[in-house]
């Protein structure tokens, strides 16, 4: 009835954002594996803001709440009201999309990570969010290696923050299969400063195998790149 109803939402939602919470993905998993011919359109992603601690921090919690309602508000925005918004952890969502073609949901995947870096929080116009995001099409998986794959994917993002992995990622590397994931990693991202073109030359040599490098000629130069990376 109507009263059991508005219970169950209540039970269902997470205070904070107002999008599902765990609760809630465990409800929809479980109706999802009872129709298995939904497993194989299934798009997920794991989207967890970078370095929030530090917004809490220097900010506040209250702050760091506003931000967290924020990034709800842009994923709400992003995605169908049919799709799932769950928030996973503290300051990270996972987020299931039915019914999504491979390319549209790259496009959602990029669309995401711009608008979460393009994002201004009221009041704090000098707090540049942004988010680490891992994406996965289950392909007939089950939802949970599906799960623990975008989480995978969210992880490798980390090495270099404001990016978006997807198995597209490691077509080259490993085949269709998506196995040996374990074995492969994205670069992570170094900065090189120095004001002589040979002494960054060098360095860009011995280190341009295990990173991705990037370079400054100056002070003004690197504050600005590590703003924007
Ligand atoms: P990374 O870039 O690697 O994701 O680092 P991070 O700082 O974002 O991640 P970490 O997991 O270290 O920190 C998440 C923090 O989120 C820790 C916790 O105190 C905070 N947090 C969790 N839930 C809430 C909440 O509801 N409100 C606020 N303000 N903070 C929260
Ligand atoms: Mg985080």
């Amino acid at each position: 009835d109507a009263l059991e109803f508005q219970l169950r939402n209540i039970a269902n939602t997470d205070a904070l954002t107002g999008v599902s919470n765990r609760l809630a993905l465990d409800d929809y998993l479980m109706i999802l594996s009872q129709h298995p011919q939904n497993l194989s359109r299934l798009c997920l992603m794991i989207v967890d803001i970078d370095n929030f601690k530090r917004v809490n921090d220097e900010y506040g919690h209250m702050v760091g709440d506003q931000v967290i309602k924020l990034v709800a508000e842009i994923l709400k925005a992003s995605v169908r009201n049919s799709d799932l918004i769950v928030r996973y952890g503290g300051d990270e969502f996972l987020l299931v999309l039915q019914g999504i073609s491979e390319t549209m949901f790259r496009e959602k995947l990029k669309q995401i990570r711009t608008e979460i870096y393009n994002a201004n929080v009221p009041t704090y116009s000098r707090l540049q969010l942004s988010a680490s995001i891992g994406g996965v099409m289950s392909a007939g998986r089950t939802v949970e290696e599906t799960v623990m794959e975008a989480d995978k994917f969210m992880y490798l993002a980390k090495n270099r923050k404001n990016t978006v992995v997807t198995e597209k990622d490691f077509a080259n590397e490993e085949g269709e299969d998506g196995t040996a994931l374990e074995a492969l990693k994205v670069k992570q991202q170094i900065l090189i400063v120095d004001d002589s073109e040979m002494n960054r030359e060098i360095l860009t040599e011995m280190l341009q195998d295990d990173f991705r490098i990037l370079e400054a000629e100056n002070g003004e130069e690197a504050l600005k790149m590590l703003k924007q990376y």
